[in-house]
C-alpha cells in the first residue's frame, strides 16, 4: 500500500507536469474533441457512481468508518506533500489495515447495498427466471387478509408468532436447514393460527410465505446483530429484523410477551398500533410499491423509507440514529463530494493505465524538394542514414503509432548553390495531435550539393 501511494503521488505529479507543458506547447494530450467528450462522459458517469455508492452508504454504519478512512487519507496526502515521514508512514500504514477491517466490520452492510444494488438495478430483468409466475392482486389482497386476521387474534390470544414474506429476494438458504418443514399449503388465518398455535410442533420459528402460499415452518432465521435494536426484544423480534436485512423480506412478528404486532423492513422495526395499521403497511409494500417504486426512486432508496415518510410510523426499533432522510444541502455536499473523487479517480486511472510516455522510434532519413533542386542544375549527394526520434504522448496512443507514421526529412528546396551544406533534419508524424516530438537524433545531416557533371 505504501508503494502504492507514493506511486500515485509521482504519477499523478508526472501527469500534471506533462499536463502543464502539453497545454503550453499547444499539444493537448487528450486528443481530439471526440477524446475530451469521452473524458468528460467518463467523469460524469463515474461523479454519478460515486454518488450513489456513497447514498448507499450514507443509510449504514459504515458511514462513520468511511468518513474516518477519508480523514486519514486526506491526512495521509498531507503528510506526504509537507515531507512528514513519521507519520506519514504511519498513516500510510494503517490505511491498508483500515481497509480491511473496513470489509471484515461492515461485511453485512456492505452485503445488504450489494444486494440492494442487484435489486434496484436488475428489476429489469427477471429476477425469478420465470420459475413461478407473479401472483395477482385478487391473491395478494387474500395473502394479507389471512396474514392480518391470523395476527389480530394472535396478538389478542399473545400467541407468538414471526411470518416472512417474501418479495424479489429468494429465502431459499432459510428452507435448507434441518428443522425446518416444508408445507407448500395454501394460506389461511386458520392455517397461520394452527401454525403458531402454543400446543402445535410447528410453532417453533418462522413461517415463509412465498407467492401467497405457506412455504414452510420453523424456518430459523440468522438473528441481526443491529446493536441499536432494544435490549428488552428477544431473539423472535431479532430475528425479525435479521431475515429483513437479508433483502426485501417483509417480517411480521406478534409477540407473546406484549402482545403487540411489528413489521421488521430493510433492518428496521416498527411496531404497529393494531392489525389496521398493518393491513394498511402490508397493502402499501405488496400493492403499491410495486406500481410507483419505480428503478428510479427506488435507486435513490425512497421505498426504504416509505413507511416513515407517509409519517404513520413511529420507529420502535431506532434502527437507524443518524439519518433516516439525507437533507438538501447534505446531498450537495454529496454531489459535490463525488465529482471531486470522480476527477481525482479519473486523473489516477489515467495516469496508471494510460500515462505519459516518451518512445523512441528509428525513421529513414528522406528528402524532400529533390524535384526543385533539378530545376535549378543542382544534385545532391546525401548519405543513407536513420534518424532516432523521441516522441512523447499516452501510451494507448502508441499503438496506432508506428515508424511508418514518422517522417524525418531534409529539405532542398531552398538550396540555392553547390557546396557541403548541413541542414536541419525535420520530423512529421500523422496524428501530430496526439504526439509531440521531444528529441531527434542527429539533429542535422550533411549532404554534399553539386552541379552534376552532364548536365
Ligand atoms: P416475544 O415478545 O414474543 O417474547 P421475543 O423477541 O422476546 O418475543 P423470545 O421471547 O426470545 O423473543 O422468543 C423466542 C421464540 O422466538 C422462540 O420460541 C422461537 O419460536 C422464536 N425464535 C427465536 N429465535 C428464532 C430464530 N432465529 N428464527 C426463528 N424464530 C426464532
Ligand atoms: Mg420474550
Amino acid at each position: 500500500m505504501r508503494m502504492v501511494m507514493s506511486d500515485v503521488f509521482s504519477n499523478l505529479g508526472d501527469f500534471f507536469t506533462q499536463l502543464f507543458s502539453s497545454i503550453s506547447s499547444g499539444i493537448v494530450f487528450f486528443g481530439g474533441p471526440f477524446d475530451m467528450v469521452l473524458n468528460l462522459v467518463d467523469i460524469v458517469v463515474t461523479t454519478l457512481v460515486v454518488y450513489y455508492i456513497l447514498r448507499l452508504m450514507a443509510d449504514t454504519r459504515a458511514w462513520q468508518l468511511l468518513r474516518g478512512i477519508i480523514l486519514i487519507l486526506t491526512l495521509t496526502l498531507l503528510c506526504e506533500l509537507l515531507g512528514l515521514e513519521t507519520i506519514g508512514y504511519i498513516l500510510n500504514n494503517s490505511i491498508s489495515v483500515l481497509a480491511i477491517a473496513f470489509v471484515v466490520v461492515f461485511q453485512p452492510e456492505l452485503r445488504r447495498a450489494l444486494e440492494t444494488v442487484g435489486r434496484n438495478t436488475f428489476h429489469l430483468l427477471p429476477s425469478r427466471l420465470g420459475l413461478d409466475e407473479e401472483i395477482g392482486s385478487a391473491s395478494i389482497h387474500k395473502t394479507i387478509e389471512a396474514i392480518v386476521i391470523a395476527c389480530e387474534r394472535m396478538a389478542a390470544t399473545y400467541t407468538g408468532a414471526l411470518i416472512i414474506i417474501e418479495r424479489s429476494t429468494r429465502l431459499g438458504e432459510l428452507l435448507t436447514q434441518e428443522n425446518v418443514v416444508t408445507l407448500d399449503s395454501n394460506l389461511s388465518a386458520t392455517t397461520l393460527m394452527q401454525i403458531f398455535y402454543k400446543g402445535s410442533p410447528l410453532h417453533d420459528g418462522a413461517v415463509l410465505i412465498r407467492n401467497g402460499r405457506i412455504q414452510a415452518a420453523r424456518c430459523h432465521v440468522p438473528l441481526s446483530d443491529n446493536y441499536h435494536l432494544r435490549r428488552d426484544y428477544g431473539t423472535r423480534h431479532r430475528a425479525a429484523v435479521g431475515v429483513s436485512e437479508m433483502g426485501d423480506a417483509i417480517a411480521v412478528v406478534v409477540s407473546e410477551e406484549r402482545g403487540a404486532i411489528s413489521v421488521a423492513l430493510d433492518g428496521r422495526l416498527f411496531t404497529l398500533e393494531n392489525a389496521d395499521a398493518l393491513r394498511t403497511l402490508l397493502h402499501k409494500l405488496m400493492t403499491t410499491e410495486k406500481k410507483t417504486g419505480g428503478v428510479i426512486s427506488s435507486l435513490f432508496g425512497r421505498n426504504r423509507r416509505l413507511a416513515q415518510e407517509e409519517g404513520e410510523l413511529p420507529e420502535d426499533g431506532i434502527g437507524d440514529v443518524e439519518t433516516p432522510r439525507i437533507p438538501k444541502r447534505r446531498k450537495r455536499w454529496l454531489m459535490i463530494a463525488s465529482f471531486a473523487i470522480a476527477v481525482f479517480v479519473w486523473l489516477f486511472v489515467q495516469t496508471t493505465t494510460n500515462p505519459v510516455e516518451t518512445r523512441a522510434y528509428t525513421v529513414q532519413l528522406e528528402s524532400r524538394g529533390a524535384e526543385v533542386l533539378r530545376d535549378k542544375g543542382l544534385s545532391a549527394q546525401m548519405p543513407v542514414s536513420t534518424v532516432t526520434v523521441d516522441v512523447r504522448g499516452r501510451l494507448k496512443s502508441f499503438a496506432s503509432l508506428s515508424s511508418l507514421d514518422i517522417e524525418a526529412y531534409i529539405d532542398f528546396s531552398q538550396i540555392e548553390e553547390a557546396a557541403v551544406q548541413t541542414l536541419d533534419i525535420q520530423i512529421e508524424i500523422d496524428a501530430l495531435m496526439h504526439f509531440e516530438v521531444v528529441s531527434k537524433k542527429p539533429t542535422t545531416q550533411t549532404v554534399n550539393i553539386y552541379t552534376p557533371s552532364g548536365g
